[in-house]
C-alpha cells in the first residue's frame, strides 16, 4: 500500500492555521483585549431576505409528497443555471447555452478539481502572490513535477510575480505555457484588469494553446465600466478559457455553498471537448447542490434580491474605503480596495510581513494576513478585508493609524 507522496511535498502549516495560533497565543496572554479581525476573508452580512425567504419555500417543498425531490441534476437545475446564462452575462452582452454553465458548492472545490481535466506534465503559470489552492491542488495531484530544494521552486511552474511595477498584473511568460490561473479582482492584492490588457492575455491563449483559468469570485465588487466581469467578455475567450464564479462574497453564501464553473463548448483540446470531461468528472464524483440552496441562488437574481445584496456589497465596500483612506493617512501604501473587498498594503520599510503583523497584532489588537502567506512576491505586504463590521473596522483602523 503506497499513500499518495505528494501530500508530503505540500507547503508546510496553512497560512490561517500559523495565524490563529499566533492569535491563540496573544489571546491566552491578554484574555481581556478584544481583537478586531480584518483577516480572514469570510463574510459578515447575513443572508438577503429573498434568499431567505426562498430557501424557507423550497424547504417546506421538500416536506410535501407531490412537491419533493431527490437526487437532482449534477450540473445544476436548470431554474439556477438559466438565471445565471441570464442575469450575469447575457446582460453583459456574452451569449452562453444553458449547458456550459456548472453549478457547484464553491468555486474553491472548482479551482481544486479542474486540475481532474489535464494530464501530469503541463506547463502551469501562476501569479504570484496567489491564492494558495491552485498550487496546492497541482502538487496534491503530482501535476507540479519536481520539487528544487534549493529554489522552493517546482518543475512544471511558472512563476508570475506582481507587484507594483507591474501594476499587480502579470506579464506573458517568453516560453509557451499551457495552463494559466488568473483571479480578477486578486485575491489577495486587490488589483483588476482591463478590457485591453485581458484581450493580450487571450490573445496569447489562443496563440499557444493555453487554457485560462479565470478565477472572478470577487466580481461583484466591480464598479468601473471598463473593467470585465467576466473573461468572456473579451473576443475569443470562448476558445481559450474556463471561468469560475460564486455565490459566496457576492451574496454571502459562504456557509450555505454555491457557486458555478463556466466551460464553454468551444473549448476544445486535441478535438475533445473539455465541457463534455467536466460533465463527465461531475456526473461520477459529484452529487450536485442541494434543491434548497439553489433555490436561495436563484433568489439572488430577483429584483428584491438584486436590491438587497447590492446594499450588502455596499457595506463592504464602504469598509474598504475607511480601510484605504485610514491607511494612506497612517502614511502606508495602498493598492485594491477599490473594485475589490481586498486592501494590498506595504509593510514600512525593513520589516517582514509576519513582523509588521504581529506588529499589528500585540500593538493596535487588529488581525491582519501577511502577505508572505501568499507567495515570496507577497513578502512586504499585509491584506486587509473590507468583510468586517463596520463599527469594528472603523475601530480597527483607528488603533492602527494610532499606533503608526
Ligand atoms: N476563489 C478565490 C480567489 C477566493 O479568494 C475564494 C475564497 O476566499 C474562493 C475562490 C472560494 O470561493 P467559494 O466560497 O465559492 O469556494
Amino acid at each position: 500500500m503506497q499513500i499518495n507522496s505528494d501530500f508530503l511535498r505540500l507547503p508546510g502549516g496553512y497560512l490561517f492555521s500559523e495565524i490563529n495560533r499566533r492569535v491563540a497565543a496573544y489571546t491566552t496572554d491578554h484574555p481581556d483585549v478584544k481583537l478586531i479581525k480584518l483577516g480572514i476573508g469570510d463574510v459578515t452580512r447575513p443572508l438577503p431576505e429573498a434568499v431567505l425567504s426562498a430557501m424557507h419555500r423550497a424547504v417546506n417543498e421538500m416536506g410535501r409528497r407531490e412537491t419533493f425531490r431527490g437526487y437532482g441534476p449534477e450540473q445544476g437545475y436548470e431554474f439556477l443555471r438559466r438565471a445565471i446564462v441570464f442575469h450575469d452575462y447575457l446582460s453583459r452582452g456574452v451569449k452562453l447555452d444553458v449547458d456550459e454553465v456548472f453549478v457547484s458548492d464553491g468555486a474553491k472545490s472548482d479551482c481544486g478539481n479542474i486540475v481532474d481535466l489535464f494530464g501530469q506534465n503541463n506547463i502551469i503559470a501562476l501569479s504570484d502572490p496567489i491564492y494558495p489552492v491552485y498550487l496546492d491542488s497541482n502538487i496534491m495531484s503530482g501535476r507540479a513535477g519536481e520539487y528544487d530544494n534549493r529554489t522552493g521552486r517546482w518543475s512544471n511552474l511558472v512563476y508570475m510575480p506582481c507587484s507594483a511595477e507591474n501594476g499587480y498584473i502579470p506579464e506573458e511568460p517568453r516560453c509557451k505555457v499551457d495552463l494559466i490561473y488568473m483571479c480578477f479582482p486578486n485575491n489577495p492584492t486587490g488589483a483588476t484588469i482591463t478590457c485591453s490588457r485581458l484581450k493580450q492575455w487571450v490573445d496569447y491563449a489562443n496563440a499557444n494553446d493555453s487554457v485560462i483559468l479565470y478565477d472572478s469570485a470577487y466580481e461583484a465588487f466591480i464598479d468601473q465600466e471598463d473593467i470585465p466581469h467576466s473573461i468572456f467578455e473579451i473576443e475569443g475567450a470562448k476558445s481559450c478559457a474556463i471561468e469560475f464564479r460564486s455565490f459566496s462574497k457576492t451574496a454571502g453564501f459562504t456557509g450555505v455553498r454555491c457557486a458555478y464553473t463556466v466551460i464553454p463548448k468551444q473549448l476544445q483540446r486535441g478535438g475533445i471537448s473539455l465541457n463534455a470531461m467536466w460533465n463527465r468528472r461531475q456526473c461520477t464524483k459529484f452529487n450536485g447542490v442541494s434543491y434548497v440552496t439553489q433555490r436561495g441562488a436563484e433568489a439572488v437574481y430577483s429584483p428584491e434580491g438584486k436590491r438587497q445584496v447590492r446594499a450588502n456589497l455596499c457595506y463592504y465596500k464602504k469598509n474598504a474605503k475607511m480601510i484605504t483612506d485610514g491607511l494612506k493617512r497612517a502614511g502606508l501604501t495602498v493598492s485594491g480596495g477599490a473594485n475589490s473587498p481586498y486592501i494590498w498594503c506595504k509593510v514600512p520599510r525593513g520589516m517582514a510581513s509576519w513582523e509588521f503583523f504581529d506588529c499589528l497584532l500585540n500593538r493596535a489588537n487588529v488581525v491582519t494576513t501577511p502577505g508572505a502567506g501568499f507567495g515570496l512576491s507577497g513578502e512586504g505586504h499585509i491584506r486587509l478585508s473590507a468583510f468586517g463590521d463596520t463599527a469594528e473596522t472603523e475601530e480597527a483602523v483607528e488603533r492602527i493609524v494610532s499606533v503608526l
